[in-house]
């Protein structure tokens, strides 16, 4: 279906092509260089006979007149059996093959195939010869680490069939025809466990979009208990560089209670990268025991890649992600950084001579940032079955200012803000997510779930938030009139607030034990910590009290580190104990 165009200029990456016949928008197109190179690319805009291309390369040595192979096909990603475990580059080249095949640095115009053609998967047929299927039946599943990996009617498949020859019980590879199906005209289509979707079309094969209220467990305490992420939610983490967002997602990535992990790196330096990588084969599931990657799959594109396939690597980690959500599971992807996406947003629509809008960014960025977020939800399938996506997204504002367009564009169509400062990350308080500007709608959307864990669960947050904020206050009219000229009942106030973010809010990610904390030790320890902070503290004057919080602080500081119901746990708590009856 393929047809030929010419090169008529080129700009950076973008390539204005000639062409007759007919073009779509978003479709693939190779450009054919002189090195015998064919360049990725994808029409980005279409103008009478001539059209906007951009390549996924580096476009050096193009020429007017090098030709346009136009596929007629939309830019897509391959789905099935093998993705978990991969690390792919936006374009979903498998990146360690990559590097094997062609040597550490990659050659433009190399692709591989995404999934092993040669593997072999134990599939198992559950589908009937005889029987209608459409687009998302399921024809069997194969065993993918601890998962059953449903093989699909196509998603793209049109219409009814019906299935005429299903394979036995064995062992086949991702190309091998495991069904057989006659469609409505009478057409026989051999199905195969690998099939392909455009990553800019949201998956739709779902009976219904739930409302989020099951909570996402990410382990990390002023997440959980104070600014929750419901599975299918959407969460922004918006700080500026070096207040610890990568450090907060890759912790998510470690302990959060989603079944599958997609992580997309996106434009951030390539050294930081490269660590990410290195680190995660060797990280343990902490629910399996087995290696984390066996749940992961990571999407990676460095500052240093080209920033198209930077544009394109957040739409293929999605689209990986709702295509296990189809199979009832849930699906966690964290984005880190979505301004650098936004950055080749605006590079792009630069090289377009589009009208900018605000900060130089595309007039649509908000509503691409929208489409984005909205590809997350909790859906019931149409075996009944709920699966999910949730996403949570970095912003990184240049100097911290959450002003700026891709902060507030993210801000207007996220559920939960968790907003990271320099002022906390500078006075070491990590995760460095200001309770004072952070917010989620989601404490109130999942009350119901978060009453059935504590029946009085959500109304104590509420009312422990509103002592951080006192406590806030008192600080700074304390740094204005100086603590002489606080009464002792606001000074306790302040010290209250102090203690419940030290040993609440704050937590220590080098701490093997701190790290990670389940819902229930956090129900828990909050429970044992609202007493403290509810009880009348007695002091003689401001040093006395100050006393009495410097030893509550480190006896819970000692609490946090002692593994759940341990020796030292206990004769901790017992110490507590001890301090609210006196
Ligand atoms: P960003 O991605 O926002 O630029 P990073 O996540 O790379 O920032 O964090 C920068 C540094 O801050 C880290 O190298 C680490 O020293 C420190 N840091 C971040 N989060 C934590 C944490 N939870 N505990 C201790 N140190 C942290
Ligand atoms: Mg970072």
């Amino acid at each position: 279906m393929s047809f030929m165009g010419k090169v008529v200029s080129a700009y950076g990456n973008m390539v204005t092509a000639s062409f007759e016949g007919s073009v779509r928008q978003n479709e693939l197109a190779y450009i054919h260089a002189a090195d015998g190179g064919k360049l990725k690319s994808e029409v980005i805009r279409i103008r009478g006979n001539l059209c906007n291309i951009q390549v996924f390369e580096l476009t050096h040595g193009i020429k007017v007149d090098d030709s346009v192979e136009f596929t007629g096909d939309l830019l897509v990603v391959e789905l099935g059996p093998g993705l978990l475990q991969q690390v792919y580059d936006g374009l979903q080249n498998p990146l360690p093959k990559l590097a094997q095949a062609a040597g550490l640095f990659l050659k433009r115009g190399v692709y591989m195939d995404p999934l092993d053609r040669s593997l072999k998967w134990d599939f198992t047929p559950t589908a009937k010869v005889g029987s209608a299927v459409e687009a998302g039946d399921i024809l069997g599943w194969v065993p993918e680490g601890k998962f059953e990996h449903q093989i699909f009617v196509p998603f793209s498949f049109i219409g009814r069939a019906r299935i005429t020859k299903v394979a036995g019980k064995g062992r086949y590879t991702v190309v091998d025809t495991v069904a057989e199906v006659e469609d409505e005209s009478g057409k026989i289509h051999a199905l195969t466990m690998l099939q392909q979707w455009p990553i800019k079309i949201p998956l739709r094969n779902y009976e219904e979009r739930l409302l989020p209220i099951e909570p996402l467990v990410t382990g990390c305490r002023i997440i959980d208990s104070f600014f929750p992420v419901a599975k299918g939610g959407t969460a922004c983490i918006p700080g500026p560089f070096g207040s610890g967002k990568t450090v907060l997602q890759q912790l998510i990535s470690r302990y959060a209670n989603a079944d599958i992990i997609i992580v997309a790196a996106c434009g951030e330096r390539a050294g930081e990268v490269v660590e990410t990588l290195r680190e995660f084969p060797h990280l343990e599931d902490p629910y399996t025991g087995k290696t984390l990657m066996e749940r992961t799959v990571i999407i990676c594109n460095t500052s240093s890649m080209p920033v198209a396939a930077r544009e394109a690597s957040i739409y293929t980690a999605v689209t990986i992600g709702e295509y296990y959500r189809q199979m009832g599971l849930e699906v966690l992807l964290l984005a880190d950084s979505t301004s650098r996406w936004a950055q080749a947003l605006r590079e792009m629509s630069g090289r377009l001579e589009e009208i900018p809008g605000e900060e130089a960014f595309p007039a649509y960025l908000q509503s691409r940032i929208a489409e984005f977020y909205e590809r997350a939800g909790a859906v019931r399938l149409k075996n009944g079955k709920v699966g999910g996506v949730s996403i949570i997204g970095t912003v990184s504002p240049a100097g911290g200012n959450f002003e700026e367009p891709v902060t507030q564009g993210t801000l207007a169509v996220v559920g939960a803000f968790l907003g990271l400062t320099w002022a906390r990350s500078n006075a070491r308080r990590f995760p460095a997510i200001d309770p004072l500007m952070s917010w989620s709608k989601y404490l109130d959307q999942m009350k119901e779930k978060l009453d059935q864990i504590d029946p009085e669960w959500v109304r104590m947050i509420k009312e422990h938030q509103k002592l951080i904020f006192s406590g806030d206050e008192v600080k700074k009219r304390m740094d204005v009139v100086g603590e002489e000229g606080t009464s002792l009942a606001d000074f306790i106030t302040y010290l209250k607030a102090e203690l419940l973010d030290a040993v609440y809010l704050q937590q220590n990610a080098f701490d093997n034990v701190d790290a990670y904390n389940t819902i229930e030790r956090q129900v828990y320890s909050f429970r044992k910590l609202a007493l403290i902070l509810g009880k009348d503290i007695v002091a003689k004057d401001k040093d006395d009290a100050r006393c009495t919080f410097f030893g509550l602080t480190s006896l819970l500081k000692n609490w946090n580190s002692s593994a759940w119901q341990s020796e030292d746990w206990n004769r901790y708590e017992a110490q507590i104990n001890d301090f609210l009856k006196g």
